[in-house]
């Protein structure tokens, strides 16, 4: 199942769009998958409460490219473009990435630096398969993680989010 971005409808995974608004399947983002995105392949939900966990289990699978999104469709979305919040593995090591791809992510990249630097942290700004991103790589992930989606997007800490994962999979 997928929740459609702009009427929240529950879609099954074989229709690419809403029966009810004729809105279009929620994509994913990532620098590493070539074009930068698609539908995920198998359903998955996390909650930001839960991205200890999933960095975690990202982190076991210990391969570089290995990455997990999570997407969202804030509520004050006028277009239903997706928010989508990285976590990756590069050079054996997990990170935090702000990718700057979708309209969404971009238009909110001074929020999330400012938040970032309120809270102690600072992005590096890189450039990877001709896509740029903000990374972060250290302790403060996963509540840099956490507080974007509480403070900047105001979704509640234990709300389910969809979570598209590449090379491992998600154990709840
Ligand atoms: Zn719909």
């Amino acid at each position: 199942m997928w929740t459609c971005p702009k009427c929240s409808e529950q879609i099954e995974d074989q229709f690419d769009s809403c029966w009810k608004c004729a809105g279009e399947a929620p994509q994913f983002q990532s620098i590493f998958s070539k074009p930068f995105g698609g539908r995920p392949k198998k359903s998955e939900e996390a909650s930001a409460a839960e991205i200890p966990k999933v960095i975690k289990q990202l982190k076991q699978s210990a391969q570089a490219g290995n990455f997990v999104v999570f997407m969202f469709v804030p509520s004050d979305s006028k277009d239903g473009e997706a928010v989508n919040l990285q976590y990756s593995i590069d050079s054996g090591v997990v990170g935090f990435d702000w990718l700057l791809i979708g309209p969404r992510n971009i238009a909110d990249r001074a929020k999330v630096i400012d938040l970032a630097s309120k809270l102690g942290f600072s992005l590096e700004e890189r450039e990877e398969n001709g896509c740029r991103f903000l990374r972060m790589t250290g302790s403060g992930i996963s509540e840099l993680g956490a507080r974007i989606i509480q403070d900047v997007y105001h979704i509640r800490r234990n709300r389910k989010l969809d979570l598209m994962t590449q090379g491992f999979e998600w154990q709840p």
